[in-house]
């Protein structure tokens, strides 16, 4: 049975979702003083690590995550496919991390209660409304068919893709952007789990994945994470996600000693993202407002980035001065940079056009340069910061969608 809500005539703010946007913005509210509950639908933090968690290793030092949440280093890039070419860019010391995300969840909702923010696991937000007074009043669904109404200053949805409270952006403010992944975690032999250390590796082309890529991303000794992930084309018939999983456990001749854990999820975006932030006292947070990108289908940077802009807003807010707010879009925006919205339109056509040989063969000659002119560094930069411009004109059609 989930803990009741405690009771507090009026929160500063209430957060729902303690993923890594809610536990993060928990974390700087309660340290300035305010007085924030964070509730989550899930049981135990535990339950349904649904991401891979690849991290370049800046984001590890600007938000200095603790050995604890970091499952593997990996220092070299293998990219498998269109055929069945392999290539590798290695360097000599560690590029990013893969993260135990049930582990990072722990870690950011602990640091968050340590500043005496309210953690309530186990509640559903349903509903939230904005009152006359300003105030907000949302409605909580607890374990055992239990209700609770909060009344807050301010209500945050940091429900990731779900939108729980803000709900899909209209279609007039752009569409969205659905990419569905599926992953597994495998416990394998020592032996196969050394294939596979101390790189990302991704399957791209049609043969692989159609309209997406697979991945194998080592964490702890023994622990492997295979995963396919493929963006939505309501124009056609698309295979199960798990026939192509499975396909790609044969292919790759992983031979699983057990299969510990199944999960998946959505990324789901919009590209140019001017969906509606705020309502009333309703503030989108994280994936609830477009930040998961879909180029490589990652988000936690830059949900943790949502609640290092949102955070100081939000106290200029609750010191008295509310206007402050609206300078909250364009300044999440500002921080994703321009880089950010170019690489979802790259996703869009590169994903989605990844469906038959002459994708493959445009896809085929682009590794083919990049495996001539660029180093493991550069690699890194082109898919974790966005610089397609390093790679000169002649690659800026097809990044921009005109070839
Ligand atoms: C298959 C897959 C692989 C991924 N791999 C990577 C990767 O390698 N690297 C990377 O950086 N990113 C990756 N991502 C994306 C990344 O996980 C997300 O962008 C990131 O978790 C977003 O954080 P968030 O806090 O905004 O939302 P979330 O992490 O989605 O957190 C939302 C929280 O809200 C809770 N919630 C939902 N509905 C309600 C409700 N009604 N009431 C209360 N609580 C609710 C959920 O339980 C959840 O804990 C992947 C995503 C998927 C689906």
């Amino acid at each position: 049975m989930s803990e009741s809500i405690p009771d507090q005539t009026v929160w500063d703010v209430l957060i729902a979702g303690a993923g890594p946007s809610g536990s993060r913005l928990a974390l700087q509210l309660a340290e300035a003083g305010a007085s924030v509950l964070l509730v989550d639908a899930l049981a135990d933090l535990s339950d349904n690590a649904f991401s891979s968690a690849a991290l370049p290793l800046g984001a590890v030092q600007q938000w200095q995550l603790p050995e604890r949440v970091i499952a593997a280093r990996w220092q070299q890039w293998q990219l498998l496919g269109p055929g069945e070419g392999k290539r590798h860019w290695g360097a000599e010391a560690p590029l990013g991390v893969v993260l135990d995300f049930a582990a990072l969840r722990r870690w950011l909702a602990e640091e968050a209660c340590s500043r005496s923010a309210a953690l309530r696991l186990g509640w559903r937000v349903c509903s939230s409304q904005t009152l006359p007074t300003g105030m907000a009043q949302t409605e909580l669904r607890g374990s055992g068919g239990r209700t609770a109404s909060v009344t807050s200053r301010f209500v945050v949805d940091a429900t990731g893709e779900k939108r729980a409270l803000l709900g899909d952006p209209d279609p007039g403010q752009g569409a969205l952007i659905s990419g569905s992944g599926v992953e597994w975690l495998l416990r394998v032999s020592p032996d196969q789990w050394q294939d596979w250390a101390g790189r990302l590796s991704f399957m791209l082309g049609s043969r692989w994945v159609p309209q997406g890529y697979g991945w194998v991303f080592p964490m702890q000794p023994g622990l492997l994470k295979l995963g396919v992930c493929r963006l939505q084309d309501r124009t056609r018939r698309q295979p199960p996600l798990h026939q192509l999983q499975q396909a790609l456990l044969e292919r790759l001749q992983i031979k699983p000693e057990a299969v510990l854990d199944r999960h998946g999820g959505l990324i789901r975006s919009t590209i140019r993202r001017r969906e509606c932030h705020q309502r009333g006292a309703l503030l989108g947070l994280g994936d609830a407002v477009s930040t998961g990108n879909l180029l490589g289908g990652e988000g936690i940077r830059h949900a943790l980035a949502s609640a290092d802009v949102l955070a100081p807003l939000l106290l200029d807010a609750l010191a008295g001065r509310p206007r402050a707010l609206a300078s909250y879009p364009k300044r999440l925006r500002r921080r994703l940079g321009w880089r950010w919205s170019l690489s979802g339109r790259l996703a869009k056509r590169t994903w989605l056009g990844l469906s038959n040989e002459r994708a493959d063969r445009r896809l085929e000659r682009l590794l083919a340069g990049l495996e001539a002119t660029a180093s493991a560094e550069a690699l890194s930069q082109l898919l974790f910061e966005y610089r397609f411009e390093r790679y000169g004109l002649r690659a800026l059609p097809y990044l921009t969608g005109l070839r």
